[in-house]
């Protein structure tokens, strides 16, 4: 048989987040095992027979997870960190769940982002286990495709460069061997594949679009010629997603026989080395043509000419079409959605609909243009009629945005913070929270029954207030120097102002798993974004009002409205995060009219859009310094500017931190005190600053001694008079009895060291 068409991994959530129920009530102890590895069975047997309806050729098998795929490629070389419970073989469900999830005397594994998605992996741990194959997952679920559903599948596993990149406990001169020790095992799985007559294996690697040194890209050659000799008889296709292959003629000569390549988000680059460099005689081209991260419907004309550019270089019988990368990080399917407007409706694709689109390809590919041409033409359609839109082409956002000029405060630093100090008598290192205070059961209910109209607008707002006014009590109680409202009103930073401003739509059912049965969903920024009324002014003034006190205005920041929303492919992301910012500005231009003089710009998600190419990092980080200058520099020099990060490595962008100019900047760092210090070390950084002084990620309240050592290690590399004291994020997941005795343990601590200093001055 030939294969027209092929998938790289389906969604695991289900139309109805079906997955993520399940895996709950396993969880809750409502499920006893059989019945859930019954039911989950079910689930993965109905996204492969989905698949083969649409008229998929080659359909993944073993991308199904019951957490996630590199925990799953982890546990079958039997790597379960030693503080679980395992004794060697395959590992046990339970083991599986605590490794993911942790369990009262052993912490979870850590979790880190999957490449520049919003996917978050579980980080294998390989220093305390010697791998073996216990389990050879690939082979299981190949024989279930073809024993239930007659299915010929192709078993999907991580590639052994890129899951020992993805995981951590080695030393990075070891890279080498560690891969050598998983080579065999490799081989293994092969090995066994082929005795059992499968015909294409899918090796992920996406580790071959980040920037790779010498030496791994020898370890390549080395590695994949080893899994042909030990297999020739398996077809194997080397997939790469998220980006263009950094070394194209190397990969293209690897002794495989398929290669994967996304054709989306390539910048066009795989394009121009397929189309200059030839693409070899012997092997598949797997084109990635529909966007697997995004939510559009494609111009199946734009993707047929792009199919005939590649059939250029090489013959069409090797050329297999598939989406660009995985479904996982798409919604399911856009027949759920009844509340959205048609033209928008109909200018969707996920990922059921991202499938149709492969397959008519497919056969456009096969068959010639005219076979497909009604369908081609409904495609353009709607892409014209959403592109024609008066959401897509408001005239003065686009005037604005081509005429743009310098973002820039209006004094430097330090002036301003000169006049800061007296216009804002703010005292020697002042205490505060990054925004958020807990949001308890009881504001999520009246939320709920406020948007099922159970709960009058008025009657909704008198709730907020009185949880605002509650909570301004109860930080003048403490003592804190800078207060906030607490953020009560909003569910979640991005969709609370995406449901604000212009240009933004909200999906019912537009899930994507974040990590394990979390999910989320991201809104759709599918018009020209604008201002359109006060967001944050009516609460911010509220609780002002009710204190002498400076009360912090609360922010998110373009970028990270960016990076977690679903963005429109017409226009680039910074064009978009430009347009955001220009809105937020007018918000803030509106904070300080109503004598909001300290405001807050949040941007965790900043880091996390780093390019997966070095050679891109610096005009991503030159666009995000931007949007954030456009939003914070119209105001006046007495106006404080904060912003919030989440994270702490931020070494490799501390150039950009510092170019956004805020006055000042809290950091995530309690999990990782002491590198931080470190980098503060090697690099100064004379702006205001909070080192968050307690990890608000456990419900555990710190010692005073624990504090008043975090904030003393902090003082020794930055300077006390623009020292912050913070706990490291915002509260909104703890509880409300745990972070009034946190907080009050941090007042204490910066009390005693604010009399340290003082004593030492005197
Ligand atoms: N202001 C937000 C909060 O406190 C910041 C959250 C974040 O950075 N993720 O909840
Ligand atoms: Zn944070």
């Amino acid at each position: 048989m030939t294969f027209k068409s092929s998938n790289i991994g389906y969604p695991r959530i289900g139309e109805k987040r079906e997955w993520k129920k399940l895996l709950e009530k396993f969880w809750a102890g409502k499920l006893d095992e059989d019945t859930f590895t019954e039911e989950s069975k079910q689930l993965r047997l109905s996204y492969l027979k989905k698949q083969r309806d649409k008229g998929i050729d080659l359909i993944p098998v073993g991308d199904f997870s019951l957490y996630d795929h590199v925990l799953d490629t982890g546990v079958m070389f039997g790597i379960v960190p030693t503080r679980f419970d395992y004794d060697g073989g395959g590992v046990s469900l339970q083991t599986y769940f605590n490794i993911a999830r942790g369990t009262k005397g052993a912490p979870a594994a850590e979790m880190t982002k999957w490449y520049n998605t919003n996917y978050h992996y579980i980080v294998p741990e390989l220093n305390e286990s010697t791998p073996s194959l216990v389990h050879n997952r690939p082979l299981e679920y190949y024989r279930e495709a073809k024993q239930e559903l007659g299915i010929e599948g192709k078993p999907v596993l991580i590639g052994p460069i890129s899951f020992v990149l993805l995981s951590k406990g080695y030393a990075k001169e070891q890279f080498n061997d560690v891969v050598y020790q998983f080579l065999p095992l490799y081989e293994q799985v092969l090995n066994e594949l082929g005795e059992e007559g499968v015909q294409w294996v899918q090796f992920d690697e996406p580790a071959l679009v980040t920037t790779l040194s010498d030496d791994v890209v020898n370890l390549y050659k080395e590695v994949y010629e080893a899994l042909h000799n030990a297999a020739p008889e398996v077809n194997v296709l080397l997939q790469t997603y998220f980006e263009s292959v950094t070394h194209y003629e190397e990969v293209t000569k690897l002794p495989v026989q398929g290669i994967g390549l996304d054709f989306v988000h390539d910048r066009s680059e795989n394009l121009k080395a397929v189309k200059e460099k030839g693409f070899p005689q012997d092997k598949v081209l797997v084109a990635g043509l529909i966007d697997g991260r995004n939510v559009w419907r494609s111009k199946l004309d734009k993707k047929i000419s792009l199919l005939n550019e590649l059939a250029q270089a090489v013959d069409k019988g090797r050329i297999i079409v598939q989406p660009s990368s995985s479904l996982l990080h798409v919604p399911v399917t856009v027949k759920s959605e009844k509340d959205i407007p048609d033209v928008l409706f109909n200018a969707l694709s996920f990922a059921d609909e991202k499938l149709d689109e492969v397959v008519l390809l497919a056969q456009g590919l096969e068959k010639g243009e005219s076979a497909i041409q009604l369908e081609i033409k409904s495609s353009v359609k709607a892409i014209q009629e959403l592109n024609h839109s008066p959401q897509r082409n408001n005239k003065q956002v686009q005037e604005t945005i081509h005429n743009l000029g310098e973002a820039k405060r209006k004094a430097p630093f330090k002036v301003r913070h000169d006049l800061q100090q007296k216009s804002l008598q703010i005292p020697f290192l002042p205490t505060t929270t990054i925004g958020s205070f807990p949001q308890t059961k009881e504001v999520r209910k009246q939320r709920l029954q406020w948007r099922k109209g159970e709960l009058s607008d008025a009657a909704y707002e008198t709730y907020i207030k009185e949880e605002i006014k509650k909570w301004i009590d109860i930080q003048e109680e403490i003592g804190l120097d800078v207060l906030v409202h607490g953020e009560f009103e909003r569910t979640d930073m991005v969709e609370y102002f995406g449901e604000k401003l212009n240009g933004f739509q909200f999906t019912k059912f537009g899930w994507v798993q974040s990590y394990g049965s979390r999910c989320v969903k991201p809104p759709l920024i599918f018009g020209d974004v604008s201002f359109n009324t006060p967001m944050t002014v009516k609460e911010t003034i509220y609780a002002q009002s009710l204190t002498d006190k400076h009360v912090k205005g609360m922010l998110t920041g373009p970028i990270t409205i960016v990076n977690w929303s679903f963005v429109r492919d017409d226009r680039t992301k910074t064009e978009v995060a430009n347009q955001i910012a220009l809105a937020l500005r007018e918000e803030i231009e509106e904070l300080e009219r109503n004598a909001i003089l300290v405001i807050q710009v949040d941007e965790p998600a900043l880091r996390e859009g780093l390019p997966l190419k070095e050679e891109l990092h610096d005009s991503y980080l030159k666009a995000a310094v931007y949007a954030f200058k456009l939003v914070t520099s119209s105001v006046e020099n007495e106006t404080q500017i904060h912003t919030h990060m989440c994270y702490s490595e931020f070494e490799e962008i501390i150039g950009s931190i510092k170019a956004l100019d805020a006055d000042v900047i809290s950091i995530e760092t309690s999990r990782s005190h002491g590198e931080l210090i470190k980098a503060f070390e090697d690099s100064t950084y004379e702006r205001g600053i909070g080192l968050g002084v307690y990890d608000i990620h456990s419900p555990r309240v710190p010692e005073l001694s624990e504090m008043k050592r975090s904030i003393d290690r902090a003082l020794q590399v930055l300077d006390p008079k623009l020292f912050w004291i913070n706990p490291d994020c915002g509260l909104k997941t703890r509880g409300v009895e745990e972070t009034v005795e946190a907080l009050k343990v941090m007042v204490e601590a910066a009390k005693q060291t604010r009399g340290k200093y003082l004593a030492q001055k005197n």
